[in-house]
């Protein structure tokens, strides 16, 4: 395998655990909050965020490579409120977005078709998690801190389905 690919997407792979882990913490916090349909919500981010991490673990595998995982940072535990929550959710994906577009520039820089053509999901990934994220940022600020209206999003919220 194209060493430069592997070290990317062995990078990568450190990402998306990373944002496992950071959500895991999201929803630690929201629970601890009373929010318990939103820490539901980011819980199966979390889980999202490890098949993410396996897809790339797969393709590097596929490829003869070697998987090399590293040091995971501790994430960030205390946030301010459930606003303040979404809003470093979305930061974090626009972050995510940020790399997988430049893991696409490499796959056509190494003229590696087939790692360009397995990138095509994450476009589209990163277009629906930046949206969903947006979205409950939109309806946070239209609720404006009105206690009864946030807990029926909170509900909303916890009726999150599992994907695929
Ligand atoms: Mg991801």
């Amino acid at each position: 395998m194209n060493p430069k690919i592997q070290a990317a997407i062995n990078a990568q792979i450190n990402v998306e655990l990373s944002a496992a882990y950071s959500y895991l913490a999201m929803a630690a916090y929201l629970e601890a909050e009373g929010y318990n349909g939103a820490a539901s919500w980011m819980k199966q981010q979390s889980k999202e965020e490890i098949e993410h991490a396996m897809k790339f673990y797969t393709f590097v595998n596929e490829r003869n490579g070697r998987v090399i995982l590293e040091e995971i940072v501790a994430p960030k535990i205390e946030f301010s409120s459930i606003l303040d929550v979404f809003e470093q959710s979305l930061a974090q994906e626009k972050n995510v977005t940020k790399l997988i577009y430049n893991l696409y520039d490499l796959s056509l820089q190494e003229k590696d078709y087939a790692f360009e053509s397995f990138l095509k999901w994450f476009l589209d990934e990163q277009v629906e998690e930046e949206n969903s994220v947006s979205t409950v940022i939109e309806k946070i600020k239209l609720i404006g801190g009105a206690g009864s209206s946030l807990y029926l999003l909170d509900q909303e919220l916890g009726e999150r389905k599992e994907e695929s």
